[in-house]
């Protein structure tokens, strides 16, 4: 089950800090969830630039590993996806009034529709005289989009109407779950029973789905019950686990982005040193701090404090406040005999121990693959009293992207 987890080299050593994307991981995540969603069709979701790894590199990727949709939040973000030159079905649910249907029926994506946005989408048929594709959302108990279930009747039949028209085509009915990270919980299949009747409506007032989809990824890891037809998979194509109790490796998963850096300035210090804005912490014997050059600027959490970096194949946490470019880490005073004895080697030169033990400029890992019991982005979000999907969709665009492998 466990896959199989290699060092991802960097595709450009070069780079002084680089979010490395592995699509050769993506495109195996894909292949082993799209195995336990079949026959369910399987969409990947790849809103909030691909959560951070890169939309068309990931979109790409996810169709030629065999995704036969992509999803994203925004009509914005679908239009990425066109422009690119993806011609796969892609189908976005998220719109205010000012969002601009028109370019999405020009583009033929599909779009969800929770109620007002069906006379808009209409409008834009209609202008457009061509056919818009739809996809009814109730809400089944989630409480955000969707439509509530007193208003759904009524909500089906303008639809219908309006397809009897020509003006659209009401291609899916789909909801989203609340609590599918926690398998145990009751409130799944009260959403399962809503949903199916929601769908035995639209089906009775004449609808031919294509499409009836509610799964996220926690949900087509743990619940066969909901994929139905479609299933429609973030966090995972990314290789990381929407569980608490259970890794990306237990759910044969691999993550597919590894966050690095290089070691900037390297120096021993005495005790007492206060260290980074507050002096929250004070070193408690002579020691060797490495500073590390990402901060919250990059989008790694403030508060994160004590996360892990790893420097020639050892974590260090994080040591101080996180600043907006840097944070340090202290290498401790094991580390601090060791440049010591190297730089007695080197002729007692002490400037020189660090270099010597190869520190600046050395790679410095905030998390990866889990490679040889690397750093992983679950210790950074427990360390920011977040979420694996917040950590990686927030790191900046100050931070480049580089791609390794491929769906091959
Ligand atoms: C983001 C999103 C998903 C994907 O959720 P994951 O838990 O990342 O798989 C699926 N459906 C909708 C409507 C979403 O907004």
């Amino acid at each position: 089950m466990s896959p199989s987890v290699v060092p991802v080299q960097a595709p450009a050593p070069g780079l002084e800090r680089q979010a490395i994307i592995d699509l050769s991981a993506i495109a195996n995540n894909i292949r082993h969830l799209r195995e336990l969603a079949a026959p369910a069709q399987f969409m990947a979701v790849v809103k909030a630039d691909a959560y951070g790894h890169g939309a068309v590199p990931v979109a790409r990727t996810a169709v030629a590993a065999g995704a036969q949709w992509l999803g994203t939040a925004h009509i914005t973000e679908a239009l990425e996806l066109r422009a690119a030159g993806l011609d796969v079905p892609v189908m976005c649910w998220l719109h205010t009034p000012q969002s601009d249907f028109t370019a999405a029926v020009a583009n033929n994506i599909d779009l969800g529709c929770s109620g007002w946005e069906l006379e808009r989408i209409v409008a834009a048929a209609r202008s457009l005289e061509r056919p818009a594709r739809v996809h009814l959302k109730i809400d089944t108990g989630l409480g955000r989009n969707g439509c509530p279930g007193a208003d759904w009747p009524a909500l089906v039949e303008a639809a219908m109407v309006h397809q009897r028209a020509g003006l659209i085509r009401v291609v899916g009915v789909f909801s989203h779950l609340a609590v599918a990270d926690e398998p145990e919980r009751p409130e799944t299949d009260d959403q399962l029973e809503r949903f199916r009747d929601a769908v035995s409506v639209a089906e009775a007032a004449g609808a031919e789905l294509e499409v009836r989809h509610i799964a996220n990824t926690p949900a087509t890891l743990s619940r066969p019950d909901t994929h139905f037809d479609m299933v429609r998979v973030g966090l995972g194509v990314y290789g990381l686990s929407p569980f608490a109790d259970r890794t990306s490796a237990q759910l044969g998963l691999v993550p597919a982005m590894t966050l690095q850096t290089r070691i900037a300035l390297c120096k021993d210090v005495p005790a007492g040193q206060g260290v980074s804005y507050g002096l929250n912490y004070v070193t408690d014997e002579p020691t060797t701090l490495g500073l590390v050059p990402l901060g919250y600027a990059d989008g790694i959490p403030r508060v994160a404090t004590g996360g892990p970096v790893r420097v020639n194949g050892i974590s260090y946490p994080v040591v101080g406040r996180i600043a907006m470019d840097q944070m340090v880490i202290d290498l401790g005073p094991h580390f601090r005999l060791a440049s010591a004895a190297a730089a007695d080697a080197a002729g007692g030169v002490e400037a020189t121990a660090a270099d010597s033990a190869g520190i600046l400029g050395a790679t410095a890992e905030l998390f990866g693959n889990g490679h040889d019991g690397g750093p992983l982005v679950e210790q950074w979000a427990a360390a920011a009293g977040t979420i694996n999907y917040e950590v990686v969709t927030r790191i900046s665009q100050r931070v480049p992207r580089s791609y390794t492998g491929g769906a091959e």
